[in-house]
C-alpha cells in the first residue's frame, strides 16, 4: 500500500455548491456566488478565437493579461502574480510562508478553502471565531505571535458577508508586526457599495506587508475558467510567481480575461443589478421575520443554527440550492430576479 502524508486522513474533501431540481424540473443553483448571467458574446468570441490555439502551451507569464490588470489598477507590473482562479493564488500564498512550525491566523468561519490550504501547505492554522457576522479584529491581532507568518482577512467574509471598515482595518495593521503578510481577500470586492469599506489596493499602496486577492469568478462571470490575481509589493508578488504551477492559466482563460477588462463597463452593469437585487432579497427577508446581517457581497448570510440542513433541504424542494454551513447557518447567493423569487418563496413557507 503506498504511504500518504498523515495529515490527508484528517483533512475534509471541499464542499462544492451543487444545483438541484425540483419535481416540476425547476432549478437555481445559488448556491456558489457566480454570476447569474451568461458569458457576454465578446468574451464568448475571445474564446472561440482563442480555441484555434489550444495545440500551442499558453505564455507562462501572462504578459497580457498582466498588463492589462497593471493598466485597470495603476499599478505596477511586477506587483501582480496570476494563478488558476483566486483559491490558487491562496494556496501559492501558503505554500509562500508555509513552513513547519509557521502560523496563518483567519476568521472562522470564513472561506471554506483556508483550513485545507493551510494544512496542505504543513502550517498551523490559528483560528479565530467571529463576532457575531464579522470578523474579531482585536482578537485576531491578539493571535500574532512570532510563529505567525500571514493573516488571512475576508473582506466581505464568506459566508457571513459582513465587511471590514477602514477605521477597524487601519488600527489592526498598525498592531501587525511587518514581517507578517497580511492578506485581503477580496473575492467579492465589487459588489461593496459602502464606502467605509476601504479598496484594499489603497490599503496596500503603503505597506509592505499588505497584498489583495481578486478573481476573475464572481463580478466577471468566468468561474468556469479559473483566473485570479494578486496585487502586493514587488517582493511578496515575486515569492508567489514563484510557486505557480508552470501554465497554470490557460490560454482560453488569459484571453477570456483580457476581454472581460475590455467589457468591464457591461460587467459592472450587471453587478448593480445584483446588488438592486440583494437589496431587494434582504428587505424581503427581513419583511418575513428573518434576521440578515447586511451584506456587501453577492450573496446574503441567514443563521440558522440547527435549523440549517431543514432549511437547504425545504429550499431544493422548490429547486433552490443553497450552501449550508451545518451547524452555523446558510448562505444564499444573489441570483437572476427568478431565482431569488423562488428562493423568497422557499423562505417564507419555512417560517
Ligand atoms: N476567496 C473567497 C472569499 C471566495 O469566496 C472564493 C470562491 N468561493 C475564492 C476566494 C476563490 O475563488 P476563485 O478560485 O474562483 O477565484
Amino acid at each position: 500500500m503506498p504511504r500518504f502524508r498523515q495529515i490527508l486522513d484528517s483533512m475534509a474533501a471541499y464542499k462544492a455548491g451543487k444545483a438541484v431540481v425540483a419535481p416540476d424540473g425547476r432549478s437555481y443553483k445559488l448556491s456558489s456566488n457566480e454570476s447569474p448571467y451568461d458569458p457576454l458574446p465578446s468574451v464568448v468570441e475571445a474564446i472561440a478565437e482563442a480555441a484555434r490555439e489550444i495545440n500551442r502551451y499558453p505564455d507562462p507569464g501572462a504578459v497580457e493579461l498582466t498588463e492589462a490588470i497593471a493598466e485597470r489598477f495603476g499599478v505596477p507590473f511586477d506587483h501582480i502574480a496570476l494563478g488558476a482562479g483566486s483559491v490558487t493564488v491562496a494556496q501559492q500564498l501558503f505554500e509562500a510562508v508555509g513552513e513547519p512550525g509557521a502560523e496563518v491566523v483567519y476568521a472562522w468561519r470564513s472561506f471554506e478553502a483556508y483550513p485545507l490550504l493551510a494544512d496542505l501547505a504543513g502550517v498551523t492554522s490559528v483560528t479565530v471565531p467571529l463576532a457575531g457576522e464579522d470578523h474579531d479584529l482585536d482578537a485576531m491581532a491578539a493571535a500574532i505571535n512570532d510563529r505567525t507568518r500571514m493573516v488571512f482577512l475576508c473582506n466581505p467574509n464568506n459566508p457571513t458577508s459582513t465587511a471590514i471598515r477602514r477605521d477597524g482595518l487601519e488600527s489592526f495593521l498598525a498592531r501587525v508586526p511587518e514581517d507578517v503578510l497580511v492578506v485581503l481577500d477580496e473575492a467579492y470586492h465589487e459588489y461593496v457599495r459602502d464606502d467605509d469599506v476601504p479598496d484594499g489596493l489603497t490599503v496596500y499602496r503603503d505597506r509592505p506587508n499588505v497584498c489583495v486577492l481578486r478573481t476573475f469568478s464572481k463580478a466577471y462571470g468566468l468561474a468556469g475558467l479559473r483566473v485570479g490575481y494578486l496585487i502586493a509589493p514587488e517582493p511578496v508578488a515575486t515569492a508567489v510567481r514563484k510557486t505557480i504551477i508552470p501554465f497554470a492559466v490557460n490560454h482560453l482563460a488569459q484571453v477570456a480575461a483580457i476581454a472581460s477588462l475590455k467589457a468591464e463597463d457591461e460587467l459592472l452593469d450587471r453587478v448593480e443589478r445584483v446588488v438592486k437585487e440583494r437589496t431587494r432579497v434582504r428587505e424581503a427577508l427581513i419583511a418575513q421575520g428573518w434576521t440578515v446581517p447586511p451584506t456587501e457581497a453577492n450573496f446574503v448570510w441567514l443563521r440558522l443554527g440547527e435549523r440549517t440542513l431543514d432549511f437547504a433541504a425545504a429550499c431544493a424542494v422548490e429547486g433552490v440550492a443553497v450552501r449550508p454551513f451545518q451547524p452555523e447557518g446558510v448562505r444564499v447567493s444573489i441570483g437572476s430576479p427568478e431565482a431569488n423569487d423562488a428562493f423568497l418563496a422557499a423562505a417564507q413557507a419555512f417560517r
